[in-house]
């Protein structure tokens, strides 16, 4: 395919940028900052240099416009929470003494004041800090930081254009303050928040912005009517500020279409759209043309997937720009979204084979494909013949790699039957065949699997890395804590005893390192909230399971003990949620790979006198789509891996799961349809409110909702703990309710895990003797 030159104005931009580094330096520079080691000058002018060297190397790859405000210290709501002035009471003396202590104070709390409420960014894995609002937030303009990001780029010459949260979707985004109605609608204040959205618009302009980006991805979810309209008010008030004062507006959406938004913001009097092609693009691009197009406004394609570490099929993208230079004025190229979501370079990658290494792009690699792609649009594929050969090149070899595509693993899935994922008897069946072979007391104890890591358990896998010790001495020092994390629950009387999982770094990359078709980076790290950095593992190719993976070490806590020991395995669900998944089929086959291999390690545990198999799916819920009509769908596929997973043990093997939140209200059925024999869940924090849902829906299985909040070291007292039993059996019969904590322990101390967990047996205990005799 070659097209003429079509639109000489093309531009490539993006919306934001990773923040942190090449090396980190600002996550060093903040906590620097906190412990002392960094003044408040320090960080000032290392932040600085990050922004402008950022910058520099976005013009320079050839971003024509790059984006300003999307820097942040620890998260970009949190920054327009501060630049719309609505700082929650409780935090407001100390944002008055020194703005930068009083906002870490908003971020993490203090001794004495709570925190803002964190939770993720849709359905990413970024989270931010909740806005808590009500009817009496006053909300005053603070344009201070993104004006000054504007003038640090202008200052270097280039253009540049500020990117702010917009106004409905921090609405949206935000939940009535402490003391506020839960009834209170954030929403209902954006006549009181346009005024201050305008007042910012101004300052922008006067420093000089063309262009200002207000971000709506709110507008992707399923919104009401009232909802609708709001953001239709909310653009034709700030469209409708004379042109002299005020930037043009670019109204940003990601992460899906905007379906019934699109009319509404085609409508509104602003000048320009941006648009997620990569999110079901071929629906976007009808939608688009329903609309009559974008006439007369600018168009910026998302073409380049801004969440996914995968190179762009470049031609693809070219035939949609292709088909979008007829349905606006000007279209230009950009990622989906803020490039915050991926890694910064591949270049710095060693341990990936170079071959494979060329089918992924992160940040930087994102960055000369959206130039690559505007180049082409702008002066005809000719200008780009040698990218488009490359580009052609390594997606040939991705798709005819032996490691996307494993023989075996094709030929097992495709022989899989809905019999496979069926246990061979029903959930009455196999809990008598259970409680014959387990012969547990009624009112059963157990934790969720992890015990504290401590610090010699970290360093110990620092001293493996760095070859102080070899695998023998570091495998020496995990079977001395499985021996102490066992004789300590046999003490302690807990009926069902876990391994402790000292031997995993973390619950997603610990089972990734060991199944064939995953890729592991050094570096590619990614904000998950303020200076937490995670580095998801790829993957990439067909999943198998070339060993046992942690049959081992159950096996050898379960030979220290009478009393069973129950596997601990991360489930097919959790372990695509926390990866960068292939993009090259549809994730329903890619989960099934996944499960396969788990299925493996069940029947292996099974096989080696494991009698209690515990599959956690903590991501269940957060990867639900954000349009509720997606939602069937996705939930088919994962209850489904789930039971394929488990569907192979026999009847008196008791499968637990195990999820960490209690908003589950929407996910009710399909916790039933896992077909697990026992659920562990929170509760604590909410009075064993998961319970009392549980209960009402009819749940027929065991279920142990959390008597014990494992997120702070508070030890909860034997009372406390049997009063939160006594409320659980209020809703559930003391046949099917367990005893555990909410979540698990590795974040803890030892000193406070010791005693919550005697208390917690003692409550049993208590809670136990009063039951009538049966
Ligand atoms: N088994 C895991 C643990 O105890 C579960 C963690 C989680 O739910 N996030 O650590
Ligand atoms: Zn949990």
């Amino acid at each position: 395919m070659t097209t003429k030159p079509a639109a000489a104005a093309a531009r490539a931009t993006v919306y934001g940028y990773p923040r942190q580094g090449p090396n980190r330096e600002l996550k060093k520079a903040v906590e620097g900052y906190w412990k002392g080691r960094v003044t408040a000058a320090e960080l000032r002018s290392t932040a600085a240099g990050l922004r402008s060297s950022t910058w520099e190397q976005l013009a320079h790859a050839g971003i024509q416009e790059v984006p300003t405000g999307d820097f942040s210290y620890y998260d970009h709501v949190l920054d327009t929470t501060v630049m719309l002035g609505a700082i929650p009471e409780r935090h407001r003396d100390a944002v008055q003494a020194n703005a930068l202590d009083g906002y870490f104070a908003m971020a993490r709390g203090t001794q004495d004041v709570a925190p803002l409420e964190m939770t993720k960014w849709f359905d990413t894995n970024y989270h931010y800090l909740v806005p808590e609002l009500g009817p009496d937030t006053a909300f005053t303009a603070d344009s201070a930081k993104q004006v000054a990001e504007l003038k640090e780029a202008h200052a270097l010459g280039l253009a540049a254009r500020p990117v702010l949260v917009g106004p409905v979707t921090y609405l949206l985004l935000a939940k009535p303050a402490p003391g506020v109605s839960a009834d209170f609608a954030p929403l209902t204040l954006l006549d009181r928040l346009l005024p201050v959205y305008a007042e910012v618009l101004a300052d922008l302009r006067e420093a000089g912005a063309e262009w200002v980006q207000l971000d709506e991805p709110a507008l992707v979810q399923d919104r009401t009517p009232a909802e609708l309209n709001a953001a239709a008010r909310a653009y034709r008030d700030l469209g409708g500020i004379p042109a002299s004062d005020r930037p043009k507006l670019l109204v940003a959406s990601y992460f899906d279409r905007l379906g019934e938004a699109l009319p509404v913001l085609a409508k509104a009097p602003v000048e320009g759209l941006a648009l997620d092609f990569t999110e079901r693009g071929a629906a976007h691009l009808d939608d688009l043309a329903s609309v009559g197009g974008l006439p007369g406004k600018r168009l910026v394609a998302g073409l380049v997937n801004g969440r996914n570490i995968w190179v762009n099929d470049l031609e693809k993208s070219l035939s949609t720009l292709g088909t979008l230079l007829g349905l606006a004025d000007r279209v230009d190229v950009a990622a989906s979204c803020s490039l915050l979501h991926v890694p910064l370079d591949t270049a710095v990658e060693r341990d990936i084979e170079p071959q494979i290494l060329r089918w992924l792009a992160f940040a930087k690699q994102k960055t000369t494909e959206i130039v690559t792609l505007a180049k082409g649009l702008a002066q005809g594929t000719d200008a780009i013949t040698a990218e488009l050969a490359a580009n052609r090149a390594d997606l040939a070899s991705r798709a005819r790699s032996p490691i996307t595509h494993d023989p075996a693993v094709r030929a097992r899935a495709a022989a899989i039957t809905a019999y496979d994922s069926r246990r061979s008897h029903p959930y009455r069946a196999r809990a008598a065949a259970q409680r014959a072979h387990l012969k547990l007391p009624l009112l059963p104890t157990t934790t969720i699997g992890s015990f504290p890591q401590t610090g010699e358990l970290r360093t110990a896998r620092a001293d493996l890395r760095a070859g102080r010790i070899d695998t023998a001495g570091y495998e020496e020092r995990i079977r001395a804590e499985i021996s102490e994390v066992i004789t300590f629950q046999e003490k302690a009387g807990l009926d069902v005893l876990v391994h402790g999982e000292a031997e995993r770094n973390d619950m997603v990359q610990y089972f990734a390192e060991q199944l064939t078709g995953y890729l592991a980076t050094r570096h590619g790290w990614v904000q998950s909230y303020g200076t937490r950095y995670v580095r998801p593992p790829i993957l990439a190719g067909d999943i198998s399971r070339p060993e046992p993976m942690t049959v081992r070490w159950t096996t050898y806590a379960q030979s220290l003990t009478q009393k069973p020991v129950k596997g601990m395995l991360t489930g097919p669900v959790t372990m695509l949620a926390w990866s960068f998944v292939r993009d090259d089929q549809p994730l329903e086959d890619t989960v099934g790979q996944v499960a396969l291999a788990l299925r493996d390690e069940v029947n292996g545990l099974e096989a080696a006198g494991t009698s209690v198999i515990q599959v956690d799916e903590p991501a269940l819920r957060e990867t639900l789509p954000l349009r509720a009509a997606d939602r069937p769908a996705y939930l088919a596929w994962a209850t489904e891996a789930f039971r394929l997973t488990t569907g192979g043990v026999r009847p008196d093997t008791q499968i637990h799961t195990h999820m960490c939140y209690a908003e589950f209200g929407d996910i009710v059925q399909a916790i039933d349809d896992l077909d697990a024999d026992v659920i562990s869940l929170e509760a604590a924090r909410s009075h064993m409110r998961v319970a009392r849902e549980l209960a009402s829906h009819g749940y027929p299985r065991e279920a142990g909702p959390g008597v014990y909040d494992i997120h702070s070291p508070r030890v909860p007292s034997a009372v406390e703990a049997a009063a939160l039993l006594r409320k659980g059996l209020e809703a559930i019969p003391a046949e099917r309710l367990w005893v555990n904590p909410d979540c698990g322990l590795k974040t803890r101390g030892w000193p406070e895990t010791r005693a919550s967990l005697e208390n917690l047996v003692a409550a049993a205990r208590m809670v136990r003797s009063e039951l009538p005799a049966s």
